[in-house]
């Protein structure tokens, strides 16, 4: 890199605390430090022009877990631990609309629907048998009753019936992301994108930093947001996932509104505005959507298609103008890993498909992993 003095000094000299990746997390820690450090100088560095991983490419559902989803983890791990996992999202949803606001995430409770298609006769009638078991398990939580049978028509074919919470919610992803960094824009945070980074070497009370470009400079804290692409640097219990995802042209008459899951979180589809923005189908291809490469394939983006067709729009024409991907960080358990890895070196990974969720109260616990000057 070709560095006048000035840019030296003024983002790659005496760093206090180095962030790396720009997505909700690193926002959200570099938010949490500053409020704790007003002094100490913050530096995030993110290897996409644009934050490249998850928290700009998501489909923006403000939710906290589906029924089927809730008894599928209870099947596999304590119950205790779920409700803690249930808690802390629905919690950490309020974080973000109240750091944030409501309006400049636009955010819209519409509610949250579990699909279920013909297929999912056995799974639809386990969860109506237990639904009122544990809407008493998260009375606590919510205050109110948290699932239900869903009457409503949205004009669904070959499904045959619909759980609903009024609890959730979507917001617009690209506007949360942006004023986060309005926020951070007037602490004093600089996001310095296009730079990725390759190495990290531990020295006695800071650690080097080495870029793509082979560019080196030193930081005296070092904090992983780098969720998905954590195993490039530091080996940790995170695995890639991929998740692909279209939006529809504008529909007349949509009457889709609101966050809808189906295949026990597999699938996952939205209005926004008057399109549908419809993404999942990682179960199609396991292995292939393990990955940090962007892209779609035509196995996914057909099946996508077929289920808008064949279920989501069935007497509707469609036409499709965008499709994309991103990248999720996920692991053997659903927790984030926030954690001290070193002296000089935190982590806070592994945020699955609920970013939104936790992200906020992520970025703060990691803050404050650090010991108060
Ligand atoms: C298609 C899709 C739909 C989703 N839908 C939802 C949803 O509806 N609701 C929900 O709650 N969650 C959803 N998620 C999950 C959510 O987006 C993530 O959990 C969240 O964004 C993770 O935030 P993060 O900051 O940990 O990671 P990221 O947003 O991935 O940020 C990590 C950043 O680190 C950068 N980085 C990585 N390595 C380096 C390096 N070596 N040098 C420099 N920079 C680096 C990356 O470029 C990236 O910008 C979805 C995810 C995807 C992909």
């Amino acid at each position: 890199m070709n560095l006048s003095y000035w840019e030296l000094d003024t983002y790659f000299r005496n760093i206090d605390f180095l962030i790396i990746g720009s997505g909700i997390v690193g926002l959200s820690t570099a938010y949490h430090l500053r409020l704790k450090h007003p002094k100490a100088k913050i530096i995030i560095i993110e290897k996409g022009r644009l934050p490249e991983g998850a928290s700009t490419k998501n489909a923006g559902f403000a939710c906290f877990g589906t029924l089927s989803e809730i008894l599928s983890y209870l099947e596999t791990n304590p119950k205790e631990e779920i409700y803690q996992l249930v808690e802390r999202r629905y919690r950490g949803l309020q974080n973000l609309r109240k750091l944030l606001g409501d309006a400049a995430i636009e955010f819209q409770e519409l509610g949250g629907y579990e699909v279920f298609r013909s297929e999912d006769q056995v799974l639809m009638e386990k969860s109506l048998d237990q639904m009122e078991e544990i809407n008493r398990w998260l009375f606590p939580i919510f205050n109110r009753e948290t699932f239900r049978k869903c009457e409503r028509n949205f004009g669904f074919k070959n499904t045959i019936g619909t759980i609903e919470t009024p609890f959730e919610g979507h917001i617009h992803t690209g506007k949360m992301m942006r004023a986060y960094l309005r926020l951070l824009n007037s602490s004093e945070v600089s996001v310095l994108n296009n730079l990725e980074v390759k190495n990290l070497t531990e020295l006695n009370s800071k650690i080097e930093v080495e870029l793509k470009n082979k560019f080196r400079f030193q930081a005296s804290k070092v904090f992983l947001c780098t969720n998905a692409f954590t195993s490039k640097l530091y080996d940790l219990d995170v695995v890639p996932a991929r998740a692909q995802v279209l939006v529809t042209k504008p529909i007349e008459n949509l009457k889709v509104k609101g966050c809808f899951h189906m295949d026990e979180g597999f699938y996952f589809f939205r209005n926004t505005g008057n399109r549908i923005l419809f993404g999942g189908g990682r179960n199609l291809d396991l292995k292939g959507e393990t990955t940090t490469e962007f892209g779609t394939t035509e196995l996914i983006q057909r099946q996508l298609e077929t289920y808008l067709r064949e279920i989501i729009l069935p007497n509707q024409d469609f036409e499709i103008e965008h499709r994309w991907s991103g990248i999720m960080g996920m692991g053997s358990q659903r927790n984030p890993i926030v954690r001290q890895l070193s002296e000089n070196l935190f982590c806070g990974v592994r945020l699955t498909g609920t970013g939104i969720a936790i992200g906020t109260m992520v970025g703060e616990e990691l803050a404050n992993l650090l010991e108060p000057v």
